[in-house]
């Protein structure tokens, strides 16, 4: 068999692969949804992702969908919590930066509640104040939250280059990842790209010249990559 194939075959068999899925009447169908797609692993809103306000988890939620899980055959590591629609991390408007980074805190307290051990957050929109305002106060609110104790890494969902997002292009990201770096926020040596991994500044890359630019741009070289 051809090399090439052969390894990604390798890697996709041990791949979990899964999608989001509703949390709609109690968070432990969750887990219901993901079984019946035949899902590895799954991503879920802890709450209602259009508002500010979330109902706290109750004991029995938190006991079913944790039961729940066990009883399917979805690693616990396999599953993931996507952060809510409105907090925006690189906000200029004090009130709403200070609501998203409570909004932040108070997800990875679910998340360690449910024994979810990731969550993933956009890196936010600067408003049209400029790049690097938003990156200061992105640092600033990831750093805040990463002093909470709580055992849940946040993963960062980089962009395709929405008007005024921050981290839209490799060096934006190096950037942000030099100032997490030392504000020893950032002790991971791994970085995984999402879907928006070939797509910056609407422009599309080929494998190669992502990996290039990768290993080329400050702040971003020291990672390896995975697929
Ligand atoms: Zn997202």
């Amino acid at each position: 068999m051809n090399a090439g194939l052969n390894y990604v075959l390798k890697k996709m068999l041990h791949m979990q692969i899964g999608c989001h899925v509703s949390i709609s009447g109690s968070i432990d169908k969750a887990v219901d949804n993901a079984v019946e797609r035949k899902c590895s692993a799954f991503q879920i809103f802890t709450r209602n992702p259009r508002g500010w306000n979330a109902k706290e988890l109750t004991k029995e939620d938190i006991a079913n969908f944790k039961s729940k899980l066990k009883e399917s055959k979805i690693e616990r590591l396999a599953t993931c919590a996507h952060m809510p629609y409105l907090p925006n991390l690189a906000s200029p408007k004090v009130e709403g930066f200070e609501k998203s980074v409570k909004t932040l805190i108070d997800e990875i307290e679910r998340c360690s509640q449910l024994g979810i051990p990731y969550l993933v957050t956009h890196l936010g929109s600067h408003l049209g104040t400029g790049e690097e305002g938003g990156i200061k106060r992105l640092v600033e609110g990831l750093s805040r939250a990463g002093k909470t104790s709580k055992d849940v890494m946040i993963l960062l969902e980089n962009t395709a280059g929405q008007k005024n997002s921050v981290g839209s292009d490799f060096k934006q990201l190096g950037e942000i990842f030099n100032q997490l770096k030392s504000n020893k926020i950032l002790y991971s040596e791994i970085i995984l790209f999402g879907k928006h991994t070939y797509k910056f500044n609407g422009k599309l890359f080929t494998w190669e010249e992502y990996v290039n630019n990768v290993k080329t741009t400050d702040g971003l070289h020291q990672f390896q990559l995975m697929i």
